[in-house]
């Protein structure tokens, strides 16, 4: 702004000659049009009569076009899936408020540790991973009569591992409710590979209907067929049609107007500055309309909000005034939902939101989008076996969403913080995620549910055999399964219970032998919670201060524990009582002591909803809860014996190595190891940007790991870790 260069730096062109950008978003909407004259379902009345007809149904409708909010009532019980927490709240949210009722009565939401549902509810959002849960319980999804994968364009592990499973459930509800009145008819489905396949879990499923009919249960009988809609925001219809057996797709009209796209002239170093800067460009320049940033992840945005308010106090005196709205998903509800306030007169609205407006939410009054063109996603290395989070380049279907979110309501404009060859390299569509991710969890809930052969399954996209392999082998050296691939008893059993992941249910499992399941317990909802810490940049001094208080020498895991001592001695007493009203009781205080300390309240709050989950757990599977006080080496040993996977070890030239993959990692400046140099280290994450560091560590001796774990090191592996190696592995990502 005041600095001329830094402006004519990010200055952008409409492409000439010829506008050839601007040409394609008029094909664009030739496309569009030509698809309002193909046979449109656009009143949901006739969408109703569709659902009768199939029971598999494809709805394909440009973002905005009500999918989501005004398509999703079919009567009684109806599950609807979205890939994203903030949606599965905030789109619950507006329907509820649409229809008129309370959240959580007849339209409620279910997400892992949060349940807003009651025996009323009739609409139920939900993240796609809390249905494959319910499945655990409910092989048969009895409870619902529609359900509705939103978002499936997303691709997300959950919704396609849901793809087969669905498939099944339907095969099976038909078989059922033949059987129900003839007993032969049952034999005639056979040729159905999903229900050949999962034939030991129909076995199951046979008996508890036997059961049930012995004890006069008429119930399942009367099963109803299971429907399922698939509904996506690309107009790719046919992939899912010839998966789901060729089922019928329909078009929901929406509209779209023409989006002016626009792309710098040279590649920019830094798109945190360049989106910034033309945020403030926009602002100046262009006719009223709110601005839609796309940013990576919390931090990003809480950088960009500070930079954006500093920068705000320079605008000219009688200039428009601006109101920052950011969202992402550790942001508290009741601020989700202010982006969708409409900005007051005489300002004008930026939102900064991570990858969650790019199709889960339509936010009403965007005329300009602003595209870095980077997305935070799972990379994976089934060689290795190692899962890491990075900032990657979104693909070409993902830019076109992006624009297209600044032409709901009239003409917009779309700023592109990258060149035209930029754009023209990146991929056409974004690799599904099953096949860019650890599958471990995944596999585990498969097998938990009876599907042993699970190179077998009916996936959409098959997962390659290697990944599939690696995760077994994962989960056998967590002693989860057999020699013979079955799930273990007790261990995988109990394992797939607790909605963790496959390492921290293992943890929890192995914590009573180690005498520190309580701080096992705390750790593992800690770390669930997420950015337990808090540090404004403005006060970066006091925070660090304040965090001292919690540090310990040892690491990360035990700094967590002692905020969670330190808050239950100082504000709760002394008891911990792991129950709702308990900690009810001291919200007003929490939110006095976590800001003295510079703790996350929201992200506190919400550990300790789930360290009071977790633990009904515990006990229901009979497990004793124990703690070791303050010796933390039996903590420090389980730790080793639970995430001995992950170890990573000082070499002789100063740099860390992580054991399992050969890969250079770094210690991340978040830890309170960094810059501390322990000799070896157990760890939780591995975040890619500029290198790959490693987070939530603790030191560990590295010959507990031949001892602990001698399944998988011996002690010459131990020994031979501290030596320098050439050894480098490229990450792929999609
Ligand atoms: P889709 O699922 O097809 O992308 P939605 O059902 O999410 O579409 O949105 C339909 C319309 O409802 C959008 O055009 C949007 O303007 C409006 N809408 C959705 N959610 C909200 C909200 N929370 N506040 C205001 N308007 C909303
Ligand atoms: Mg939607």
């Amino acid at each position: 702004l005041e600095n001329g260069k830094r402006k004519s730096s990010s200055a952008f062109q409409v492409p000439e000659p010829k506008r050839l950008k601007y040409g394609e978003a008029s094909r664009r909407s030739e496309l569009l049009e030509q698809r309002r004259s193909l046979p449109i379902a656009s009143a949901s009345k006739k969408l109703v009569e569709e659902v009768q007809k199939n029971d598999t149904l494809i709805v394909i409708g440009e973002t905005g076009s009500g999918k989501t909010t005004r398509y999703c009532k079919f009567g009684s019980m109806v599950g609807i899936t979205q890939p994203r927490r903030v949606a599965a709240i905030t789109v619950a949210t507006r329907v509820a408020e649409e229809m008129g009722v309370q959240l959580s009565k007849e339209v409620g939401y279910s997400i892992r540790f949060e349940d807003a549902t009651s025996s009323q509810t009739k609409l139920k959002f939900m993240t796609d991973g809390m249905l494959l849960r319910e499945a655990l319980l409910d092989p048969l999804l009895q409870k619902y009569s529609v359900i509705i994968l939103d978002e499936a364009h997303e691709r997300t592990i959950h919704t396609d591992v849901l793809f087969g499973l669905l498939k099944g459930v339907q095969a099976r509800r038909r078989e059922v409710s033949k059987v129900g009145t003839d007993p032969e008819a049952g034999d005639q489905n056979k040729q159905d590979k999903t229900v050949a396949k999962a034939s030991e879990h129909q076995t199951q499923i046979q008996s508890q209907m036997e059961a049930n009919s012995r004890n006069g249960n008429s119930k399942i009988k009367q099963l109803k067929p299971l429907k399922v809609i698939i509904m996506s925001a690309t107009l790719d219809a046919q992939g899912f049609s010839e998966y789901f057996n060729g089922a019928k797709a329909v078009y929901v009209q929406g509209r779209q107007y023409p989006v002016q796209i626009m792309n710098t002239y040279t590649a920019e170093a830094d798109y945190l500055d360049a989106a910034l800067i033309t945020t403030l460009q926009v602002h100046q320049e262009e006719l009223p309309g709110d601005i839609l940033v796309f940013l990576t992840g919390q931090e990003e945005i809480e950088n960009m909000e500070r930079l954006l308010t500093e920068r705000i106090a320079f605008l000219p005196e009688g200039s428009r005034k601006i109101l920052v709205a950011p969202i992402y998903a550790a942001l508290p509800s009741e601020q989700q939902m202010r982006v969708f306030e409409p900005a007051p007169s005489g300002y004008r609205k930026v939102i900064l939101a991570t990858n969650i407006a790019e199709t889960s939410l339509t936010i009403p009054g965007i005329r300009y989008v602003i595209d870095p063109g980077l997305v935070k996603a799972k990379a994976y290395n089934p060689r290795i076996g190692v899962e890491s989070l990075a900032v990657v380049p979104i693909s070409k279907a993902q830019a076109a969403q992006r624009s297209g979110r600044a032409g709901r309501e009239g003409p917009g404009k779309c700023f592109r913080l990258y060149t035209v060859e930029a754009f023209n390299q990146l991929q056409d569509a974004t690799v599904p995620e099953i096949k860019r991710c650890n599958l471990a969890s995944v596999m585990l809930q498969l097998k938990a549910l009876g599907i042993d052969d699970v190179l077998g399954f009916d996936f959409m996209d098959k997962p390659s055999r290697a990944a599939i392999v690696k995760s077994l082998e994962h989960l056998y050296t967590l002693g989860a399964l057999t020699d013979e691939g079955k799930l273990s008893d007790p261990l995988g059993v109990q394992m797939a219970r607790f909605p963790l992941e496959p390492l921290y249910a293992k943890a929890m499992l192995v914590s009573s032998s180690f005498k520190c399941s309580e701080e096992m317990l705390t750790t593992v909802a800690m770390l669930s919670a997420e950015s337990i810490f808090f540090t404004p940049r403005e006060k970066f001094k006091e925070a660090n201060a304040a965090r001292q208080r919690f540090s310990s020498p040892e690491g990360d895991h035990i700094t967590l524990i002692n905020v969670l001592r330190a808050y239950t001695q100082e504000v709760e007493g002394g008891q911990s009582l792991d129950s709702e009203a308990h900690h009810k009781k001291f919200e007003k205080k929490l939110r006095g002591w976590c800001s003295t300390n510079f703790i996350n309240g929201r992200s506190l709050r919400r550990a300790l909803d789930i360290r009071r989950q977790v633990r009904g757990y515990v006990e229901g599977m009979g497990l004793e809860l124990v703690s070791c006080g303050d010796d933390f080496t039996h903590f420090r040993r389980c730790l080793t014996a639970s995430f001995f996977l992950n170890s990573a070890h000082k070499q002789a030239d100063g740099k860390y190595r992580a054991l399992s993959s050969g890969q250079t990692v770094a210690i991340h400046p978040s830890s309170v190891l960094f810059g501390k140099k322990p000799d070896c280290v157990i760890f939780n994450e591995l975040v890619r940007t500029n290198q790959q560091y490693i987070r939530s560590l603790t030191r560990i001796d590295s010959l507990w790991l031949a001892e602990l774990a001698p399944q998988y090191y011996s002690t010459r592996d131990v020994e031979d870790a501290a030596r320098p190696t050439t050894q480098q592995e490229d990450f792929h990502s999609h």
